[in-house]
């Protein structure tokens, strides 16, 4: 059956629970059961505050800061000591100096001390080193102890709130444009399902400071699978934020597609990324409509699970063709067109299966986990143009999809994470527009879960 032959509106999948023990009798009815609350997560809107209420921002050294700088140039609330009983929106901690383990103290028992005074849907960012084998062995011990902490933390936290970290190269200082926009991310209601995680600012990144409203004006970006999902969440995503979009989706998704690329006032390519010309035909739809393209966000993708036991070939091979030889073919095209210019942005969308397996989905996080490496090896060729590469590992996330897996089943997967909840498709949508912003030019090579820190595989 063609998934997109529907006549009705595409089904919505919603956590009916999550609404339910968030207000009235079902609240009291939770905490009494001590059953999971999972919060009303806050979500972007470009009205919106970045943060709601005063960032404390602790470390004592230059670069701290500096940090603190750039927040009050954003105006921000800023305060370098708590007040007692004041309520915080985030902490920022910044770690770039440090030398031995023993130096982890001081800072996070000032962060200990600020954690009960944080509000709903606060935010807790570190900003440290990248541990590496060049180091002496104290100041990798270090380095890396700032990951055990943020992985924990973001276990404890609750309401919503979430803790994340950024890492810094060597050589990159703590307020290099590439770390403040990572920061301004983790800060923002687009990281709302963001838990637990790293972002690595590799290089210094862009100068000028954009319009955070609409960062993407100017860029010219094509979305896979748009027609429906998460897909549709990007393209609208990338379109609010001031980019053009156009859409690619199967012929037998016309319909929706059309549908989408109107909405966001944006064009409707039909094409199978399977074919052996999809790079030259989405190449020839951006060249010749909008004289070049700037974004590459590679979304399409299926499943077709089965033990591997069971596995037969046209199983294995489409998800194969699909989700990851359809995106090598396509970026060779990319990476050799001048058309494809300086500042070009390749995302993909990865899984959290490609990072922890998952029964049932051998094909799929092979290519999933293909992915990741894709995006690492082409990390390199695309820096030589000052372009980026990266990937955005989703979890459990509330589409079409996942609605189709049995109630049960459904349920436990969605409850497996630090939010005690599923993510939308526009969590995805965040992650993946903020990956193509002009200053997150020096963020390439990650991997980016967006997963409410599933507990499995981290
Ligand atoms: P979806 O099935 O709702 O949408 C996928 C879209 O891709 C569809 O519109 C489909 O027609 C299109 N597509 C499939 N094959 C194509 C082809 N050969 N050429 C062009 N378009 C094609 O899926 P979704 O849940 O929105 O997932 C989007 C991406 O996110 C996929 O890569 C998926 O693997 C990944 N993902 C989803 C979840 C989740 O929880 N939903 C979790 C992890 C990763």
């Amino acid at each position: 059956m063609n998934p997109h032959n529907k006549t009705s509106r595409p089904q919505q999948n919603s956590d009916k629970y999550t609404e339910f023990v968030s207000r009235g009798l079902g609240k009291d009815l939770a905490k009494r059961l001590g059953l999971p609350q999972p919060a009303i997560l806050r979500r972007y809107s470009p009205l919106a505050p970045l943060v709601e209420g005063p960032i404390l921002v602790v470390g004592q050294g230059a670069g701290a800061d500096a940090v603190a700088t750039v927040l009050l140039s954003w105006h921000q609330d800023v305060r370098r000591h708590t007040a007692p009983k004041e309520k915080l929106g985030a902490i920022v901690v910044v770690l770039d100096e440090l030398g031995h383990p023993e130096q982890l103290s001081a800072p996070m028992l000032s962060v200990a001390a600020a954690l009960r005074g944080l509000n709903r849907n606060a935010r807790v960012v570190s900003i440290s080193r990248q541990a590496s084998s060049t180091d002496t062995p104290a100041v990798a011990a270090a380095r890396n102890g700032v990951d055990g902490i943020v992985r924990s933390l973001a276990k404890e936290l609750r309401a919503g709130a979430t803790a994340n970290g950024i890492v810094l190269a060597n050589g990159i200082a703590a307020d290099a444009p590439s770390a403040m926009s990572a920061l301004r991310f983790f800060l923002s209601g687009r990281s709302a399902f963001v838990d637990g995680q790293f972002l690595t600012a590799s290089c210094a990144g862009s100068v000028t400071e954009p319009d955070w409203t609409k960062p993407l004006t100017g860029s010219v970006a094509v979305v896979t699978g748009a027609a429906r999902g998460i897909g549709a969440a990007i393209a609208r995503t990338l379109a609010r934020d001031g980019a053009t979009v156009f859409v690619v989706d199967v012929p037998a998704a016309g319909d929706h597609l059309a549908a989408v690329a109107n909405e966001i006032h944006g064009t409707a390519l039909q094409l199978d990324i399977t074919s052996a010309d999809a790079g030259e035909r989405i190449l020839e739809h951006a060249i010749s409509r909008y004289g070049r393209l700037d974004i590459v966000v590679h979304n399409a993708g299926i499943t077709r699970d089965k033990l591997l036991a069971n596995m037969d070939g046209a199983k294995w091979d489409s998800v194969i063709a699909v989700n990851i030889a359809s995106q090598l073919r396509m970026n060779e095209v990319f990476l050799a067109s001048p058309a494809f210019g300086n500042n070009s942005r390749i995302i993909s969308v990865a899984s959290t299966s490609g990072i922890a397996g998952n029964r049932g989905q051998s094909n799929y996080a092979a290519s999933k986990a293909g992915v990741m490496g894709m995006v690492w090896s082409t990390a390199p060729l695309l820096a030589e143009r000052g372009g980026t590469v990266n990937a955005v590992a989703p979890g459990f996330i509330e589409t079409e999809m996942t609605a189709k897996i049995p109630f049960a089943t459904r349920e436990v997967a969605r409850r497996l994470n630090s939010l005690q909840q599923g993510g939308k498709p526009g969590d995805v949508a965040e992650a993946i527009a903020f990956f193509a912003q002009p200053n997150a030019a020096g963020v390439t090579a990650n991997v980016l879960r967006v997963c409410g820190q599933n507990l499995v595989g981290q």
